[in-house]
Formats: C-alpha cells, structure tokens, sequence
C-alpha cells in the first residue's frame, strides 16, 4: 500500500520562493508515488487572522491556483480546504486534553511568531488568543485525520510536527494503538532566508519573492536587498557570502554564471547594482513557466474550484473513516 503525505499551506497570501525551494520541490517529487493530502489551511490562517476573513477567502484561490502553476497534479494530489472537514475540528477538541498550556506557551514556532506579531498579540505576547495558541493541536488533527505518515515542510514547522508526535504517543498510551506518529521531509533548502537578511522568507513578513511577482515588483525588491555592507564603492571587493544578492542568484543563476558572480564580486570587478539586474532576470526567466501554467487557471476559475471541491470529498471520506477508529478508542463511540 502506499504511504501517506499530508502537508499544508496557509491562505494568507500568494506562493513565494521560500515555500517553492522550502517545500513545492519535495511536493513535486513525492507526488508520483504517495497517497498525497495537501490542505489550505483557511482555519488555521483565520487564528491570526481573524480581523480578515476576506484577506484569508481570497488567498484560499490564489493559492490553490500558485500550487496548480509550479506542477502539482491534481489527479494525484488531493487539495482540499480544512474548513470543510468538520472532523479536523473535532478531533483538535479530544487533542486539546492531551497537551499541557504550558507545554504550547514553550514551543519555539509558537514563541517566534507571537514575536512577531506584537500588533495582534502584544509586545510580551499578553493578548494571545486561545484559538492561536492552540493551533498546533489542530495541525496535529491535520495530520492525523489522514493518517500522515510523510510531512514535508520547511524547518519551521519541526516543533509543530514534534508536538504532533507528543499527542500520538500519548493518545496511543492512553487509548491504545490508533494513530500513526508522522516524520518529517526535509528539502536541501531547509529555511530560504529572506530579501532583508530575515532567517525566514514568509508572507506575512514582508520579505517575500511571490511567484506572482511581475518584473517590476521583482525588481523594486531585489534593488533593496541587503548586501555586504563593507562595499562602498562599486569597485570594493566585498564577500559573497554575506550577501543576500549572491543567495538569491545560487537558486536561479546556473553554474557557470554563478563562478562569474562570485569570482568577480570577491575581486571589486562587479558592482552591486549590475550584480542585482542580473539576478532580476534570471528571476523573471526562471518564473515564466510558472506563470504559463497559471494562466489556465486565471482565466477558468471554475476549474479551480472544481479541484478543491473533488480533493475535499475525498479527504472527506479518509477523516471520517479516522474519526470513527479515534471515538471508538475514546469510548465515546455510542
Ligand atoms: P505565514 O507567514 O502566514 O505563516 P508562511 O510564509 O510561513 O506564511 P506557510 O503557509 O505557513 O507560509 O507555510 C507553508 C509551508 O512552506 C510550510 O511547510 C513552511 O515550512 C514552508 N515555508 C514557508 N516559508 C519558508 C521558507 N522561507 N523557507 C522554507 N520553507 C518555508
Ligand atoms: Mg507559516
């Protein structure tokens, strides 16, 4: 039998680089040989989002449409939307007797975005909300209504899916041997940093390539971008490696270009604003057949909605069939 994918997305703004080099590229090579859930996460996007529900339906299309245009197959993928899997919800209300508060205030992915949402939740974290803090018991429920034995993500989601471990082991000690403990898949490009030097390129920080991004908004952001700071004059020799131009052009510029680049930018023979027009090319070539594919479904939007639509009542039919095998553990199968 095939193994289990489940992974997820959140629909608070389009696909950027990071989540391309971060995760899309394991999606595209596990697609062929797995049963394969991919979820828009619209209820956990509302738990720091909640003030904008519409900001969280737009981007539930758009992202559906940006995973279609980077080659995810939807005869083979599953997309579905969590909100309409009423049993995610239930199965994150059993989970929530299993996991201490204590035990969510510590964990490092909760603690780094309330850190950086200090508008919605406060300078020390004061305001949070019991549905935010709570939401890695429902990502736990997103794993296992699916049975997920596979994960890939970036390396931002480990203490997720680590607390998603704790719940099995401990669901299963208590109740017996019901859920299955998911791993995580990693890509070589475990966290793509961001244009500002930022660990993380994420769309909620502002730092964000999108593979939506036209050549001029590309370019706006690349002419931005940090770069080593010893370099004054364009004819400074200056270290590539600190330079977040020179990250961006390892992802898209080939191989012998790239010697080019560095070679050149170690020497003070290149200066930083040739050195950023390059890399906005390459840039722009290197999204153009993720726009080709896109289009398709720009200009048939019901296509796209037919996906969800067929990817959800599958999924629905798989957590179901967990759901009864979890109420029937708990004992509250009457
Ligand atoms: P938000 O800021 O709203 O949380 P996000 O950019 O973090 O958005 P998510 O939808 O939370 O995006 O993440 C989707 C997937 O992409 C996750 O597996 C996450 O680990 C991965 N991912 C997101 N940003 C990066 C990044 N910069 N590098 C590598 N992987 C990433
Ligand atoms: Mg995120």
């Amino acid at each position: 039998m095939k193994k289990t994918i489940l992974t997820g997305l959140r629909p608070t703004g389009n696909l950027h680089l990071g989540h391309l080099f971060g995760a899309g590229t394991n999606y595209l090579k596990l697609q062929d040989d797995y049963e394969f859930f991919l979820e828009i996460a619209d209820v956990q996007a509302l738990t720091d989002n909640f003030n904008n529900p519409d900001k969280v339906r737009h981007n539930v299309y758009e992202i559906t449409m940006d995973l279609l245009a980077i080659g995810i197959d939807p005869k083979k993928v599953h997309i579905f939307l969590q909100s309409k899997i009423p049993q995610i919800a239930e199965l994150t209300v059993y989970y929530s007797n299993l996991v201490t508060v204590s035990r969510l205030f510590r964990n490092p992915t909760v603690k780094a975005e309330v850190a950086q949402k200090k508008e919605l939740f406060g300078n020390d974290g004061e305001s949070i909300t019991y549905g935010f803090l709570g939401y890695p018991v429902s990502q736990a429920a997103d794993i296992t209504a699916f049975s997920g034995q596979l994960v890939p993500v970036g390396d931002d989601q480990l203490p997720l899916l680590e607390q998603c471990r704790e719940i099995v082991r401990k669901f299963n000690n208590i109740y017996g041997d019901t859920l299955i403990e998911p791993e995580a898949v990693l890509s070589n490009v475990t966290r793509l940093k961001g244009l500002d030097g930022n660990e993380k390129m994420g769309k909620s920080l502002g730092n964000a390539i999108f593979l939506v991004d036209n050549e001029e908004e590309i370019s706006k952001k690349v002419m931005g971008a940090i770069t080593d700071p010893s370099k004054i004059k364009k004819d400074d020799p200056a270290n590539p490696d600190i330079c977040m131009v020179y990250y961006y052009h390892k992802l898209v510029t080939d191989n012998d270009a790239l010697n080019t680049v560095c070679s050149e930018c170690k020497a003070g023979k290149r200066g930083c604003v040739a050195c950023k027009k390059e890399l906005i090319n390459n840039l722009v070539k290197f999204l153009e057949p993720i726009k080709d594919r896109r289009k398709k479904y720009e200009e048939n939007p019901s296509l796209v909605k037919e996906i969800l639509d067929d990817g959800t009542s599958y999924a629905k039919e798989k957590a179901a069939h967990t759901i009864d095998k979890v109420k029937h553990a708990m004992k509250i199968d009457y």
